[in-house]
Parts: C-alpha cells; structure tokens; sequence
C-alpha cells in the first residue's frame, strides 16, 4: 500500500457554497452566549455531525467562568412621534450586545453616553460589546446620530441575562492514526462577514473536502466555539487529551480581497509554521508572515505558556486591520466566493503537507540509481516540467537518509511541495523508496 496520503484539489466552484452558508448564517444575532449562537451550530450541523455542547454558567475554567447566558428579543430607541430611530430587529449591530435589560425614557443628552458611531465612517454602524460589565448601548452611523434631533426618547431592551450555558460544536473526523490537527473558528460575532463568519463557512467546507481524502495520516477536530471564553472554555473541558494536537490551526477573516497572512505559533519554528509557509511560497501568491505576539484571535489560548500547543494563525486581512473591521462594512458585499474558495485552497495545500510530510530511506544510496532504466525520467510535459522532476527525484534521493523529512528537502532544495510528492510517490513505486518509520 503506497503509504502517501491523498487530498484532491477543492472545486473552484466551491466558493458559491461557501458565501451561501456565509449569507445563511449572517442574519443571526450570535454572542458568546445564547440562541442565535446555537441555532448557528444547528445550521452547521445540516453540513457536518457537530457534537453540540452546552456548559452551564458558573462553570469554571482556568481563571475565567461561563457568564449569564444572554438573549434578547427585542431593542429599540423610538422617538416621540413613536417612530423607531435605532431599531435592532433592522440590524442586530445596533444593540451593544450583553446589554442589561432597560425600559425607559430619557433625554437625548443622557442616552448619548450610550451611544456608539464611528466620525471617520459616517455610514457604518460599529459593533461594540459588553461581555463582562453590566452596561448597555445601542450602535448606530454617525449619519443617524447626526439626525436626532434633542428631546426625549424611549429606550428599550428587551433582553434576558439568566442562569443558563456556553455552547460549542466540535466535529471529529477520524483519521488512520490517534495525533490529531484541530481547527478553530469563533461562532460570537453577530452579522458581521469576514469577521467570522468566513471562518465558520471555510471549517464547514474543509470537514467536508477532508472526507475526500485517502490514507489521511491525521484526525481532524474543527472546533466552533466563541472567540476567548469558548476557547479557554474548550481547553479546560479537554485538557487531558491535549497531548495528541501535534498541530492547529485558527481560522477567521478568509473571505477579503487582502493577500494571506500567516501568524506563527508561540513556539515559532513548529512543523503546521513550516508547513504554512511552504504552503504559501508553493503558491506563487502574495503573502505574509507575523511573527507570534499574544495578541489577536484565539491563537492566544491555544499559545499561552500553560498550554503551548502548536498553533498559527491563517487569515487574509487581520484582524483590526481593514477599515470594515467590527462595522456593518464587513458585511456580505466585502465576503466574496472567490477569496473564501482561495483561502480553502491554501488550507488543504498545508494539511496536505501535514499528511505527506514523511521520512524515507533510500534503498540504492552508494552513488545515484540508474533512475532511466527505470523508466523514471519522464519523456512528457514540457521541458520545465521535466527538469524539475528529475531534479525532485535527485534531491528526494539525496536527503533520504532517515534524518530529512520531505518538508526538509522541500526548504533545503528550493522545489515545491507537491513535486516533491510527486517524486516521492515515483521512488517509492519502483521501490528506490521505503519509509523510515
Ligand atoms: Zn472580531
């Protein structure tokens, strides 16, 4: 049995399913907590068996504990012609989201302090949160708070923050051995596009493609849990198997125009950083590559000293980094099909790297094999194609000593990946080829 495993090349045409679930998903009113946030999970679950979990609120979890669970049925600001002027049920960015519940009437002045709008984007209604103070906001355009006119209003939030549980969805697919690589996207932003519902819509459809695989080395464990709580919440729930995550990922704002950008793990040189630069120098597109800092998404968990686990960062634009960021800009006009199907391409490219990177051992190392009476110079393709191949084979040769890995040779040599492979799978056919263990 050829010990390579196989990862066929996503369909372009992938894109479209990926921004249809994107669009699906957008009117929901997620937070870190709540119904929005589980129907989203029931959503996903039509596309892959998640294992839905609920943790009550109290529980603890390192140094955090699950808050109140929070939902909300209704917010608004009306004037006094009864006419809503901030309406949550138009956009659920106008509600500062944990709001308390309120019901009142107040002067324009007073309900300014808990008004949020953005003077340098008068058009877009920022998105602001409350998780941990006991606080409430409406959101709206600069445009819309330059048109109240003073006097009273009617606030109300009819909202419920109660005993209840953080949920998360985890799918494991399994793979020929127990190592497992994890995936994460956070599930808490409300309608917001690339930021992160792109990242959801791209798990999806990796667990998906990942099925189309053979031989796969790795289990796969996509986590989908709110962004902090959900992930330290997930460690602490799963601290004793962590010893089998040899690699991960964390996946957010894949649907911009904005070239890839990969963040290291903590550790910095770990096999999932090698395999994602290789990954993307193999692409011949523009990137990017940060060096780890505590800083930013949910990397910061799965890097912090105590748990220190092989993770990186994959994006497009990061995060705080494109104007749209936290506003109604990131919304399903700034999420195109073309960038999601593009990112998912270079999420199966590292994977691939992952699965294939292997130990050989050549069977003939004192001088070079005869590789032509073998039938191993390739006589097709054009004269590149061939050089490039035969060059492959020389280097796969060389460095299969037991001491190389193939992504060894792919940094070492300067070839990409997939030739590399590709000359791996030849060797191994005519038995030049064994793996070292
Ligand atoms: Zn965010």
């Amino acid at each position: 049995m050829a010990p390579l495993s196989t990862l066929p090349e996503p369909d372009p045409g992938l894109g479209e399913y990926l921004y249809a679930l994107v669009e699906r998903l957008y009117p929901l009113c997620r937070s870190i907590t709540g119904d929005g946030l589980r129907e989203t999970l029931a959503i996903v679950s039509e596309y892959v068996p998640l294992a839905i979990r609920e943790i009550p609120t109290g529980t603890r979890a390192f140094d955090w504990t699950v808050p109140k669970e929070w939902n909300v049925r209704d917010a608004y600001i009306k004037d006094s012609a009864g006419r809503r002027v901030v309406d949550f049920k138009q956009n659920n960015l106008h509600l500062v989201s944990y709001s308390v519940p309120v019901h009142k009437t107040l002067p324009l002045e007073e309900i300014k302090a808990h008004l949020h709008c953005l003077p340098e984007h008068p058009a877009w209604i920022p998105y602001r949160t409350a998780y941990y103070s006991e606080d409430w906001g409406f959101c709206l355009s600069h445009d819309a708070m330059q048109s109240l006119e003073p006097g009273t209003y009617e606030v109300l939030i009819d909202s419920r923050l109660e005993e209840g549980s953080l949920t998360y969805g985890e799918y494991l697919l399994p793979g020929r051995g127990k190592d497992e690589v994890i995936l994460f996207a956070h599930t808490c932003h409300p309608s917001l596009g690339n930021d992160n519902l792109s990242g959801i819509a791209l798990l999806v459809y990796l667990a998906r493609h990942l099925t189309l695989g053979q031989r796969l080395r790795y289990s796969y464990r996509f986590i989908l849990a709110p962004a902090t709580i959900g992930s330290v919440v997930w460690l602490s729930q799963n601290s004793s198997g962590l010893h089998r995550i040899k690699h991960g990922l964390v996946a957010s704002v894949v649907g911009d125009p904005g070239h890839l950008r990969y963040k290291r793990s903590r550790r910095g040189h770990a096999e999932i950083d090698r395999a994602a630069l290789q990954a993307l120098k193999d692409s011949g597109k523009k990137y990017e590559v940060l060096e780890f800092s505590p800083w930013g998404y949910d990397e910061r968990q799965f890097c912090s000293p105590g748990i220190n686990l092989p993770v990186g960062r994959l994006t497009r634009s990061p995060n705080g980094a494109y104007p749209e960021y936290h506003t109604s800009g990131d919304n399903l006009d700034f999420v195109r099909p073309e960038y999601l199907v593009d990112s998912l391409h270079i999420y199966t490219d590292v994977l691939r790297i992952l699965e294939n990177n292997c130990y050989f051992l050549n069977t003939s190392p004192q001088g070079e094999p005869q590789l032509g009476r073998r039938g191993l110079y390739r006589k097709t393709g054009g004269q590149q194609e061939i050089e490039e191949h035969q060059l492959a084979l020389l280097w796969v040769l060389n460095l299969s000593d037991g001491k190389h890995s193939l992504l060894d040779i792919a940094e070492r040599s300067g070839l990409s990946f997939k030739r590399l492979c590709r000359a791996a799978e030849d060797l191994l056919q005519c038995r030049l080829l064994t793996l070292a263990f």
